[in-house]
């Protein structure tokens, strides 16, 4: 048993996908040219004012509702008062007291299965600043677009316990932030980022240890290993007699080490204030109850149901249910009438494959649900066998004008049900493998596959196993 309790919280950022910026009319995209998504309110010229957009506390009550908070009737925003070269205002309009949202929580799994819930102390909104690159010619240079992109900051308790836990944190979080389609919560451009809060104590103490900060983790797999590392760090501080202190750290992925960026006595005083520019954010209870209405299925209702609706097995589900494309994709194509356990298989074995080899996304997926559907069902009817599936379906990635009958035809893929020209081909195998016939009929009878799989190799992979299984059977035993 380790001596040690490890104990970390969660800052997640997150960029909501709103049409606008928060306070500007200015579009929110990513990946525009620098610097020509911005007004002279985003830039923070001297004496324009901004306007809340109202979409964006829309967004934040539809995350605090999913994740179980409260949502405060009456809250304020805030000025964070810092310098840097990328937030031209001198300040980021976010909240302090009083967030919109608070005291919720979400449901993880923890390493050993069992199921844990992590508190979620506030949601609040606030301004991205925007961004510095180093290193494209002398100096730096500044993108503003980001200025004034919408976030919600979700600060977890300190609840989690270990590494895993948090990834299994951030996993669940960005599963429902995807559900509600408030995020598109892509880590390498930086729509969701995460800041993790890290201490460690002896296994029984009340009181919590020190705790770093450590920032700059650009992926699931980034904050994993920063986290596996501090965690070390701290207990080799520990071990050795010494004391933690209070820092934060930067995150290299390249070296797989965090980097000093400063410790607490050089950390910022942001003097936040109310924001003087903005009236105080009144939500009325018939607008938090109409958000709430048109709430969308949440992952853990629709693994509910899948199972129920579909008779589907956990594991097949949460599977389905892990990203809301993929669910999606699987519904539309039970919609379309395919049997659920058809679609079910194809889906997290074929799509998912070619989704997990990174060239195609659901998002433009060449073969649409209903397509998908007139496949199976053509499995499912006998009229083509599991094998010869797979030739239609990699031929519809390249061609979707053709129907599906189209292509078994024209690759003359039907299945061979038909017994006579079935039998030509048994009769050939076995005339052609006299000594695994004689083995058959002394008693070898698992010989039957061998003879089957030649069968099949015959047909081009178009004849029904099922059928030649059966024909050879009666063939070598009335022979
Ligand atoms: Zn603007």
């Amino acid at each position: 048993m380790d001596k040690y309790e490890v104990v970390i919280g969660l800052e997640v950022h997150a960029q909501l996908n709103t049409r606008s910026k928060v306070f500007c009319g200015c579009a929110n995209r990513y990946g525009d040219p620098a610097n020509t998504l911005t007004c002279p309110i985003c830039l923070g010229m001297p004496g324009t004012l901004p306007v809340l957009n109202e979409e964006v506390i829309s967004s934040a009550i539809r995350t605090g509702l999913a994740l179980d908070c409260s949502i405060r009737p009456y809250s304020r925003t805030a000025r964070k008062n810092y310098f840097y070269p990328d937030l031209p205002k001198g300040y980021q309009i976010s909240q302090f007291n009083d967030p919109i949202c608070y005291d919720g929580h979400l449901t993880i799994e923890t390493e050993t299965g069992v199921k844990k819930t992590i508190g979620i102390t506030r949601i609040h909104i606030e301004e991205d600043a925007g961004k510095s690159m180093h290193g494209l010619g002398e100096g730096t240079s500044i993108d503003f677009n980001r200025c004034g992109v919408p976030l919600i900051e979700i600060v977890s308790e300190p609840d989690m316990r270990s590494a895993f836990e948090a990834y299994a944190y951030l996993t669940k979080l960005k599963q429902i932030l995807k559900y509600l389609n408030v995020s598109n919560c892509n880590m390498e451009e930086g729509s969701l980022r995460c800041d993790a809060n890290v201490s460690l104590r002896l296994v029984g103490a009340k009181e919590l240890g020190t705790k770093t900060e450590v920032k700059n983790m650009n992926s699931f797999k980034a904050v994993e290993k920063a986290l596996a590392y501090e965690i070390n760090r701290q207990r080799q501080v520990l071990d050795a007699g010494e004391r933690v202190h209070a820092v934060t750290l930067l995150w290299n992925d390249a070296t797989e080490e965090a980097v000093l960026m400063r410790s607490k006595e050089e950390a910022h005083d942001y003097r936040y204030f109310p924001e003087p520019d903005l009236v105080p954010i009144s939500v009325s209870t018939e607008k938090i109850g109409a958000i709430r209405d048109q709430l969308p299925e949440l992952p853990e209702a629709r693994s509910l149901r899948f199972k129920t609706e579909y008779a589907l097995n956990d594991e097949v589900v949460s599977i389905l249910i892990a990203e809301v494309e993929f669910a999606n994709y699987f519904e539309a194509t039970v919609r379309a009438g395919a049997l659920p356990k058809s679609a079910a298989s194809w889906v997290t074995s074929e799509v998912l494959r070619l989704l997990k080899e990174g060239e195609y996304e659901l998002a433009s997926f060449p073969i649409s649900p209903a397509k998908l559907c007139d496949l199976l069902n053509q499995i499912d009817d006998g009229k083509i066998s599991n094998q010869a599936a797979k030739k239609v379906f990699e031929w519809m990635l390249g061609n979707n004008t053709s129907s599906v009958l189209e292509i078994i035809n024209e690759l003359g893929l039907a299945q061979i049900n038909d017994e006579d020209a079935l039998g030509l081909y048994i009769a050939e195998v076995i005339a052609e493998n006299p000594d695994e016939v004689r083995k058959y009929r002394e008693g070898k009878k698992q010989l039957l596959g061998f003879f089957v799989g030649k069968v099949m190799q015959k047909s081009g992979g178009s004849a029904n196993p099922k059928s030649v299984g059966e024909l050879v059977r009666s063939s070598l035993e009335n022979a």
